[in-house]
């Protein structure tokens, strides 16, 4: 009989081929008596598979352990129950009540002579949940349980963990690979012998997954419940220490081999509800998802490897070693049927694991096959809006994760990132990635509730700002930011037009759209708005005069055409300009201008803000002007979409007049807690000081290579965001659209070098430099030296 591998640790011998204890009555009422101090109790037996266990009046579970149990698992069950209920308060596991003597245990001697161990454990409320219908609640409360028990536990260490028993989801392949076992299960068994190296495979697997001592037969047998849902878990007999998802495997299985009369839901949804309730306190990751569900598989071939054997050998005891029989014969060949890849994607799929790939890993929700980037290209251009969408460069990138300043495609390509300013404490910051999930899984609504992290964002923002700038509204854009300002300002002031720079850019909306110079057709110039030229030392003196001078002139053409200026908007990196430097003076200029006109003058921080010309925070504060309004977007929520509008609170008063203004997924609580992240590593890791550094560093390198190259002409920008003219060659002039080819062609150089960039300017052929501020001085080499080799490329 005794066909149990052997154990690293002290043999527990083979308790489900040793016959329980059998105590006489006489012998149990002296026992409670004398250790426990219990008198005229009613005593109930209950079934078990290896113990003697009796009902004690109502309130307790006297359970004398089979002889052949291992004192020190005893030991480890009473230890973890006491662990769990002080690591976890509030599960619902029993409690042992200490003997009169202080001790657990009891050593007692059956009516066979055997010595065993005795316990008495609380008894909690509720019924076994086994072969009742379950519910899609009640399944999220199983799911639940598991995971809570498992991080109750986890921080345990117990020696006897070590242990072989055979109901170890782990074993499944050793217990089904023994002769005759899958012989004596007719066809299934054959079904079963074709999956076992794939189980084998997950069971070894299993070894790279988080792991601990588990309660490990989280069963519906184990778990009690009341007409609330779950009131119990008992039974701690089966522990030992094996991957968290091994447990979740057995209460998984036990829910969808659950065969009552009336089962209200299927097994996906069955399934679904598990994985979600567990997910609620433990998330699973892709790699314990992956073995779910051979992990299944195993329990169910190992629930009737070994009720079989049972039933063989105690006849006697088949209905309740056999019970669960039936539905492992229903389940199982449902799950062979859809294969072990289809069962696994829909896992996947409902563990919200489905779309999370690595370098040169695909989605698992990827299912049509089409693998290459020429079908993705085809797919996408076929679905989405053709040439009002285009992608960068000439060979399209397939990005499938970041890292700090690296970015990773599809065939497992490393690229240094030079463009990205969203990502403006590096890709994937695991503080950010930390504060939203965690965010996330709490709670994510708007902003209509009070909430602590939107206001502490808010106290925060506004602490950066020049005094008078006291108060802000969220917004999910730059776009959004803008267009609010725009009505602000016609609000506050009466007027109907607006001023900005040629070549502008402030956002995607009708209006925004109207607002942004740069993207206007050949001819096109909308009603109601003024331009001036921007800074380039082409154009003229930069000086407080002349700029104040130009948006004077632009708000006389307005008024001559019967408008009247509202809003001044300024970049002051003047990034879609070509990435200007626009000297302090200029910028108060504007300022003057917009007051002078009655208008209200607005700094367009959405690519320039956020530490970016650091040390400063914002770039207007670089030139000591205070704005009337500051818009911030892009690197606000570092990809959680985020923006604000900041202004004074008579200002913001004025629209609140006839108003209110409400954005739904503006200041969600995950869009705050992204946003603190950004605020938290800006600060701790000092990037501000270090963006001016290495931008100062970088620009040193890059007026050196433009110094010995005819094709680059001027090198300008501040900190972290740099920009160089690209020429047709000798003597070329700046902003040649004949030089655009060229700039198209050093960008796709570039990629070939492993750098992206990017291009701005009036005719796009201004090489932009605008990477995540944790570049240091060897990512500005690593740039500097792809712009070297990029360049001798199209020599
Ligand atoms: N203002 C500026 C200066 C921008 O660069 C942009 C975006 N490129 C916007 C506003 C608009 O921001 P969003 O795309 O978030 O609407």
């Amino acid at each position: 009989m005794p066909d149990q591998t052997t154990p690293h640790h002290a043999p527990p011998g083979d308790v489900l081929g040793t016959p329980a204890p059998v105590l006489p009555t006489d012998q149990i009422t002296a026992l409670l008596q004398t250790a426990w101090g219990l008198t005229a109790e009613t005593v109930t037996p209950l079934a078990s598979e290896r113990d003697f266990n009796l009902l004690i009046g109502n309130r307790y579970v006297l359970k004398v352990s089979n002889p052949a149990e291992d004192p020190a698992v005893v030991d480890m069950e009473n230890t973890a129950m006491a662990h769990a209920l002080r690591t976890s308060p509030g599960l619902p596991i029993p409690t042992v009540v200490p003997a009169a003597s202080g001790t657990t245990v009891v050593p007692t001697t059956d009516a066979t002579g055997r010595t065993c161990l005795a316990r008495l454990i609380t008894v909690l409320p509720g019924q076994s949940a086994e072969g009742k219908p379950i519910t899609s609640e009640l399944a999220a409360q199983i799911g639940s349980l598991a995971a809570r028990t498992s991080l109750a536990l986890q921080g345990l260490f117990h020696r006897a963990g070590d242990r072989a028993i055979d109901w170890d989801v782990r074993r499944a392949p050793a217990v089904l690979g023994r002769p005759g076992v899958l012989d004596d299960m007719g066809e299934l068994g054959s079904r079963l012998a074709v999956v076992l190296p794939r189980l084998a495979a997950a069971a070894e697997a299993t070894g790279a997954l988080p792991a601990g001592l588990n309660h490990a037969d989280v069963t519906l047998t184990n778990i009690l419940a009341g007409p609330g849902g779950v009131t119990g878990l008992i039974d701690f007999g089966d522990m030992h220490h094996t991957a968290h998802v091994c447990d979740l495997a057995v209460a998984l299985t036990a829910v969808l081999r659950n065969t009552p009369d009336q089962q209200p839901i299927g097994t996906w949804e069955l399934a679904a509800a598990v994985l979600a309730g567990y997910q609620r306190h433990r998330p699973l990751t892709p790699p314990e998802v992956e073995v779910i569900g051979d992990l299944v598989v195993a329990r169910l071939g190992l629930t009737l490897a070994i009720s079989h054997r049972l039933s063989t050998a105690y006849p006697d005891n088949r209905a309740y070693v056999g019970q669960y029989e039936a539905g492992a014969r229903r389940v199982l060949p449902d799950l062979l049927d859809l294969g072990p890849g289809e069962v696994t994607r829909r896992l996947h799929l409902l563990a919200g694991t489905a779309r999370t790939g690595g370098p040169g890993a695909r989605s698992v929700a990827a299912t049509t096959g089409q693998d290459d980037l020429g079908t993705l290209l085809d797919r996408r251009r076929r679905v989405t809006g053709g040439p009002l969408s285009p992608l960068f460069y000439s060979r399209p990138l397939e990005i499938v994760r970041g890292e700090g300043p690296w970015l990773f495609a599809a065939d497992g390509t490393r690229y240094l990132d030079a463009y990205n300013n969203v990502a403006v404490v590096g890709h994937a910051h695991p503080t950010v990635v930390q504060s939203v999930n965690r965010q996330n899984a709490l709670l994510n609504t708007h902003s209509r509730y009070l909430h602590e992290g939107i206001v502490e964002l808010a106290e925060r923002l506004l602490a950066t700002m020049p005094d008078g700038l006291d108060t802000i509204l969220f917004t999910t854009s730059g776009t959004e930011a803008n267009e609010l300002a725009w009505r602000m300002a016609t609000a506050y002031t009466g007027g109907n037009a607006a001023v900005i720079a040629e070549h502008a850019y402030h956002g995607s909306s009708k209006w925004t759209t109207d607002l942004s110079s740069n993207e206007w057709p050949p001819g096109y110039r909308p009603a109601h708005v003024g331009t001036f030229a921007a800074p380039r030392a082409s154009a003229g003196s930069t000086d407080r005069q002349t700029a104040s001078g130009r948006v004077a002139a632009a708000a006389a053409d307005l008024t001559a055409a019967g408008d009247r200026a509202a809003l001044v908007l300024a970049d002051p990196g003047f990034t879609s300009e070509g990435i200007l430097n626009a000297p302090a003076e200029f910028l108060a200029g504007l300022v003057d201008g917009a007051h002078h006109a009655g208008a209200l003058f607005l700094a367009d921080e959405v690519q320039s803000g956020f530490g970016r010309v650091g040390p400063a925070f914002w770039r207007f504060a670089v030139a000591g002007i205070t704005p009337d309004f500051v818009a911030l977007g892009k690197p606000m929520g570092a990809g959680y979409p985020i923006g604000a509008l900041i202004t004074r609170r008579e200002i913001a008063d004025s629209l609140a007049r006839d108003y209110e203004y409400f954005s739904t997924f503006a200041a969600s609580p995950a869009a705050a807690a992204a946003s603190l992240a950004v605020l938290d590593v800006l600060g701790q890791e000092s990037l501000p000081v270090q963006a001016a550094r290495v931008g100062d560093y970088l620009r040193n390198r890059l007026h050196a290579i433009a110094a010995q190259d005819d094709r680059l002409g001027e090198v300008r920008g501040t900190g972290l965001l740099a920009g160089i003219d690209i020429l047709t060659g000798p003597g070329g002039a700046p902003n040649d659209p004949q030089a655009r080819p060229f700039a198209r062609a050093l960008l796709d150089a570039l990629a070939g070098h492993q750098v992206l960039a990017g291009r701005t300017g009036p005719a796009g052929t201004v090489l932009k430099i605008r990477p995540p501020l944790v570049w240091r001085e060897e990512h500005a080499d690593q740039f500097t030296g792809a712009l070297t080799a990029a360049l001798s490329d199209l020599a």
